[in-house]
C-alpha cells in the first residue's frame, strides 16, 4: 500500500451487527475517504480492507468467521493489502492472531481512531486531507460505550467493556460539524445510553445531554436508543416531553413478560415496574411510539411463561417489535444453564410472536390512513422518496421534485405492517418548529 496515490487507493468495508458498528464503520469510511481513498465492493480490489464483526448471534459469528476465512486467498494474492478485524468477535487478540495469521490488525470494538491510525502509518505522510464529504441527513453519534448490567444472556456487555461516556462538550461538538455538513437528525447511541453520564465529573445525565444537543441550530430531531427498563427516569421522559426536537419514540427493550424469565436474565426489573414504566411514558409523551426487544426459549422458559410475555405484548401494543430466539453464548452465564427448549419449539414462539406483532403494527398503522403525517426525507429506493415520522415510522411518496433532507407533509393513503405511503401535501426546507406546530408535536 505504501506509495500507492491518493484516488487510486481503494478499500472495503463489511459490517455486520447493531447501529453502533453501523456508526463506527461510517467514521471509518469517511476517515479512508478523507485520505483519498474510494470505496469498491470486491475485497480483491482494495488496499485497505475493514471487517466490523458482531457476535451477539452464534449466526453472527458464523457469518464472521466464514468471511474471515474468504479473505485468506485475497490476502495470500495481494499480501501487501491491510486487513484489520474489529468489533466484538475481537476479545482476545493473540489468540486471533494464532488463527488468522493473515489479519494485520485486531481492535477493540469502537477503536475507529486505532484503525485510522494504522492506516496513516502505513501510508506515505504528510498529506493533506481531502475535504469532509456532506454529511447524510439522519447520523448516528455514539455517546456512552459499554455496559455495567449483567444480563446473563449478553456477550457484548463481555465485548464491550464497561461504561465509558463522552463528555458532554465533546458530543455538541460533534453534533454541530455533523449539522454545518448538513445533517439534520441526529441518533445518540449506547449499549444503554440511560445510563449516559454516571461515569462523567458532574454526573450530568441524558436528560441534560438532550438538552445541550438541542441547542444545536439548524438540526431538526434528536433520537436516542437503546434505553434499559431499570435506568431511565422520568426527567428522561419529561426531557422527551419538553424539548420540541426530541422525537416521541422510546426503544425500551423487555426481554421477557415473565417475572421469573426476567430474574433469570438478570434485567433487573419486574414486569409491573416495566407496566408503570410505559403507563409514565404514555402519560407524560402524548402521541409516543415504542419498540421492544424479545428474547424467545431462554433457558427454562415454559409454555405458560411464554405465554405471559405473548399476553403482555397484546397488552401494550408495541409500534415494534424485534424478536430472537435465544442462542447460548460461550462464556455468558447463561450458557452454564441447559438450553433447555427444544429448536423447533423456539421456533414457533418466534413465530407467534412475529405474526401477532404483524397484525398489531399493522392496526397501529392503519390508524394513520387518511392523516397528515411529517416526514424527515433521507432518500429515494424504487423511484420513490422515503423518509421516517417524528415516530419512526417508515413512509414513502413519489415526488418529480427534489426532497432530499426537507421535511415533506404526506397524505397516508395506504399503512401496511412495516411502512406508509402516500401523497406528499406540502414541505419545507427550514423552520421545523412551525410544522411541529401543525402536526400537533409538544
Ligand atoms: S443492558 Fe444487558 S443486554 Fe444490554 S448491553 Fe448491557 S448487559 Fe447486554
Amino acid at each position: 500500500m505504501n506509495g500507492t496515490n491518493p484516488g487510486t487507493r481503494r478499500y472495503y468495508i463489511w459490517s455486520i451487527g447493531c447501529q453502533m458498528n453501523d456508526a463506527d464503520t461510517a467514521r471509518a469510511a469517511e476517515a479512508l475517504e478523507r485520505m483519498g481513498f474510494s470505496r469498491v465492493a470486491d475485497p480483491r480490489q482494495a488496499d485497505v480492507l475493514l471487517l466490523n464483526t458482531c457476535v451477539v448471534r452464534q449466526s453472527a459469528e458464523d457469518r464472521v468467521r466464514g468471511h474471515l476465512a474468504s479473505l485468506k486467498s485475497v490476502k495470500r494474492r495481494r499480501p501487501d493489502a491491510f486487513l484489520a478485524v474489529m468489533g466484538c468477535f475481537v476479545h482476545d487478540a493473540a489468540q486471533l492472531q494464532r488463527a488468522y495469521p493473515y489479519v494485520d490488525l485486531f481492535l477493540r470494538p469502537s477503536d475507529v481512531e486505532g484503525f485510522v491510525e494504522a492506516v496513516r502509518a502505513r501510508m506515505d505522510s504528510g498529506e493533506a486531507l481531502l475535504p469532509p464529504p456532506p454529511a447524510p441527513v439522519s447520523v448516528y453519534v455514539p455517546i456512552i460505550y459499554g455496559c455495567d448490567h449483567f444480563c446473563t444472556y449478553c456477550i457484548v456487555r463481555l465485548r464491550r467493556g464497561r461504561e465509558r461516556s463522552r463528555p458532554v462538550e465533546e458530543i455538541v461538538g460533534e453534533v454541530e460539524d455533523w449539522v454545518r455538513r448538513g445533517a439534520r437528525e441526529v441518533t445518540l447511541l449506547g449499549q444503554n445510553v440511560d445510563a449516559y453520564g454516571r461515569d462523567l465529573p458532574g454526573r450530568p445525565d441524558l436528560a441534560d445531554l438532550l438538552e445541550a444537543v438541542h441547542g444545536v441550530e439548524n438540526l431538526w430531531r434528536i433520537r436516542f436508543l437503546t434505553s434499559h427498563p431499570a435506568d431511565m427516569t422520568d426527567r428522561i421522559i419529561e426531557a422527551v416531553a419538553r424539548l420540541p426536537k426530541v422525537c416521541e419514540h422510546f426503544e425500551l427493550p423487555i426481554q421477557s413478560g415473565d417475572d421469573a424469565v426476567l430474574k433469570r436474565m438478570v434485567r433487573g426489573y419486574t414486569v409491573a415496574r416495566y407496566r408503570d414504566l410505559v403507563r409514565r411514558i404514555r402519560e407524560t409523551v402524548p402521541g409516543v411510539s415504542l419498540a421492544t426487544d424479545v428474547i424467545v426459549g431462554f433457558p427454562g422458559e415454559t409454555e405458560q411463561q411464554f405465554l405471559n410475555t405473548y399476553r403482555l405484548l397484546e397488552e401494550i401494543r408495541f409500534d415494534v417489535v424485534h424478536v430472537a430466539a435465544y442462542s447460548p453464548r460461550p462464556g455468558t452465564a447463561a450458557a452454564r444453564l441447559p438450553d433447555d427448549v427444544p429448536p423447533e419449539e423456539k421456533h414457533r414462539r418466534l413465530r407467534m410472536v412475529e405474526e401477532l406483532q404483524e397484525r398489531i403494527s399493522w392496526e397501529i398503522n392503519a390508524q394513520l390512513v387518511g392523516k397528515v403525517v411529517e416526514v424527515l426525507v433521507e432518500g429515494r429506493r424504487q423511484g420513490r422518496w422515503f423518509g421516517r415520522t417524528r415516530t419512526n415510522k417508515l413512509v414513502f411518496f413519489q415526488s418529480p421534485e427534489n426532497w432530499m433532507g426537507r421535511l415533506a407533509q404526506v397524505h397516508v393513503a395506504h399503512a401496511g405492517p412495516w411502512s406508509l405511503s402516500g401523497e406528499v401535501t406540502d414541505g419545507l426546507t427550514a423552520d421545523p418548529a412551525e410544522s411541529a406546530e401543525k402536526t400537533g408535536h409538544h
